[in-house]
């Protein structure tokens, strides 16, 4: 028998063929009737070889095969049944004839580690784009979640604020344990949120500090107003008030996220240890709602 059955596949085998799958990041459910699926992914393969050379593109064909070829001997020998086949012969023919509509798109690998604080805003951007298109990445969360538990290296903080409109893991197109986030009415931070920045960038060596003001802030329009003085929301106000700019609500925000940045500088010694040793970026950026679009402030 040259191909084999996904039906006739053991929970042992269909466990191998998940972990190969997932070694490469992709995003596939294994079923009778997924075997299409899988084959969308392999013909993604050439794809990933035009992008990242023939080398990559060889050694999945080749585990792709050499797979495909043990599971076809363990499965012989068990019940013919009419399901689609797949055989080491056919995958590059059958990658052949797929068109590139056909092909979700691409899948990230699991870890992605930029090194400096510029990469890391480059991934962010690149991500953000992806988000503004609807061209979202298909990230394997459960298998990441898994990778996960041996620790979280992010390499990113960010500042935002608490509006539920504002979601940087999604707004640049982040994976699980990617973005450290510290969330506030208004962006703005006491203490505490100090250090958790602190923690997240020194403890968690984050190699990018993000003030991520956004429009439409409500905190800052209600400060703006000079509203939000009762109970808790008062010290809140505070924090935002010498940023206000009277009569333009955007430029508050802007001003706002800007002072959340020099505030962070002026009272956390390590981290403007960081800045000086160039081991640390800090950029204060801007999160357009309608467009969905992030744009730099500084
Ligand atoms: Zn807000």
């Amino acid at each position: 028998m040259d191909g084999i059955r996904l039906s006739s596949l053991s929970p042992h085998q269909l466990g191998e063929l998940s972990d190969f799958i997932g070694k490469y990041g992709l995003d596939i459910e294994l079923g009778e009737e997924k075997t299409a699926n899988f084959l969308l992914r392999l013909w993604n393969a050439e794809e990933e070889k035009r992008k990242h050379g023939e080398k990559y593109s060889r050694k999945m064909l080749k585990d792709a095969e050499s797979l495909i070829l043990s599971m076809n001997s363990q499965a012989s020998g068990q019940a013919a049944e009419k399901r689609t086949q797949i055989g080491p012969a056919q995958v590059p023919g059958i990658m052949r004839g797929m068109r590139p509509h056909d092909v979700p798109r691409e899948v990230e690998s699991m870890e992605r580690k930029p090194k400096t604080g510029e990469e890391a805003l480059r991934l962010l951007m690149k991500g953000n784009k992806n988000f503004v298109e609807g061209k979202m990445t298909q990230y394997d969360v459960v298998k990441r979640r898994k990778e996960l538990l041996e620790g979280q290296q992010p390499f990113a903080a960010i500042v935002c604020c608490s509006d539920s409109r504002v979601e940087p893991v999604i707004t640049f197109d982040a994976n699980i344990g990617e973005i450290f986030v510290a969330k506030g009415a208004g962006n703005v931070l006491d203490s505490v949120g100090l250090g958790t920045i602190e923690y997240g960038v020194e403890h968690l060596k984050v190699p990018l500090l993000m003030i991520l003001a956004h429009e439409k802030c409500g905190a800052v329009t209600a400060c703006c107003k000079g509203g939000g003085n009762e109970g808790h929301v008062r010290d809140i106000m505070e924090k935002i008030r010498p940023s206000v700019i009277p009569g333009n609500v955007e430029a508050s925000a802007d001003a706002n996220a800007k002072a959340v940045k020099s505030y962070i500088l002026q009272n956390c010694d390590v981290l403007r240890r960081l800045v000086e040793e160039r081991k640390l970026m800090v950029v204060v950026a801007k999160y357009h709602l309608e467009s969905g679009k992030v744009t730099m402030l500084e």
